[in-house]
């Protein structure tokens, strides 16, 4: 009876909050959603609308789905412009913001280069120069036209592609955060293959920290920074690539030769929102270390730390990080 009572009380004493994760695939990465909630019930519940927003979100902007707006206006490009939700158009607007900004080193419209560059293990040599330079030709965001009241969009040229392969995880995982909170979870994380999207706190109540890899040896971080409400992404090379005589060439490609980005190893942005975060991390990547941390400088709430090839490191003015004990 007592021993009863005992394991009564144990199990209705409330628990507190706990961190739920639950990790699956999504827009084809690895995710990891964490949520700070009382009991799973509840962690569940809000896990599930976050997994179904992401899967909402890749439904407008894959370009895999042949049913998706993003393949719709690929099809349409020289032809004819292309309806689309406003959340479509807002996203594109804001990419040819940042193309402004940053001089055309962030560019949606690199997609036509996939016709040359692969890297999904099926490239067997070096592509031909002819051939770089027919498709860097298709590539220029001031092509990407933009009909505000129409809420259309129209690739001027044939062959014309967008691709959302820098800022899709950033978006989604936006989304999912801005819902979430929406729905009254205090606290969580959105892990999209390391981009990490935090809010709130750990469940007691501390920050969360988020640890920076290392790219030239993924199983060492070098270090942890608490992270509030923000995002940490880290574009890199090593993860896609191909390489061809000795010689490694990255998933980013310099949209205005057509060539993979050489000399850096990774970069990683911190920032209030993970599209911003997703975006400027794969800029910084093209801009290069001077001109790509002078932009982070110039940014509020911006922070950037860059790693090159021979692994030395370059940060943002006001970075510090953690150093591992
Ligand atoms: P990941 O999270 O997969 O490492 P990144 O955020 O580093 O991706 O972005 C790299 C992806 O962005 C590439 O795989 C490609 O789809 C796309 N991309 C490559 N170069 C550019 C560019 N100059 N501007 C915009 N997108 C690019
Ligand atoms: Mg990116």
């Amino acid at each position: 009876m007592r021993i009863l009572s005992i394991l009564l009380f144990i199990t209705l004493v409330p628990q507190g909050p706990q961190a739920w994760k639950r990790q699956l695939k999504l827009m084809g990465s690895r995710f990891e959603i964490t949520v700070v909630a009382s009991d799973q019930q509840q962690a569940n519940a809000w896990i599930d609308l976050a997994v179904k927003e992401i899967t909402r979100i890749e439904k407008i902007i894959s370009s895999w789905d042949a049913a998706s707006e993003t393949s719709e206006i690929n099809r349409q490009a020289g032809i004819r412009p292309v309806g689309v939700s406003s959340e479509l158009f807002d996203l594109i607007s804001r990419c040819i913001r940042l193309s402004e900004i940053t001089d055309g080193a962030f560019d949606i419209s690199y997609a036509s280069m996939d016709q040359v560059w692969k890297f999904d293990g099926s490239m067997e040599k070096m592509p031909e120069e002819a051939e770089i330079q027919k498709s860097v030709r298709k590539v220029g965001y001031r092509n990407i036209l933009l009909d505000p009241a129409r809420q259309t969009v129209f690739l001027k040229e044939p062959g014309m592609k967008i691709g959302f392969g820098a800022v899709g995880k950033g978006f989604a995982a936006d989304r999912a955060r801005k819902l979430l909170l929406q729905e009254g979870a205090p606290g969580g994380i959105i892990n999209a293959s390391g981009d990490m999207t935090v809010w709130g706190h750990q469940p007691d109540g501390t920050p969360w920290q988020v640890a920076i890899t290392n790219p030239l040896d993924k199983t060492r971080s070098f270090g942890t920074l608490p992270v509030e409400d923000g995002a940490v992404v880290t574009s890199g090379n090593y993860e896609k690539f191909v390489t061809f005589n000795g010689k490694r060439y990255s998933h980013i490609i310099d949209p205005r030769t057509g060539y993979p980005v050489e000399g850096i190893a990774s970069v990683t942005v911190f920032a209030p929102g993970a599209e911003l975060a997703d975006a400027l991390s794969t800029a910084i990547f093209v801009m290069g270390i001077d001109t790509g941390l002078y932009l982070a400088d110039q940014m509020k709430g911006v922070e950037c730390l860059i790693v090159d090839e021979t692994g030395k490191l370059f940060a943002s003015e006001k970075l510090s990080i953690k150093p591992k004990e």
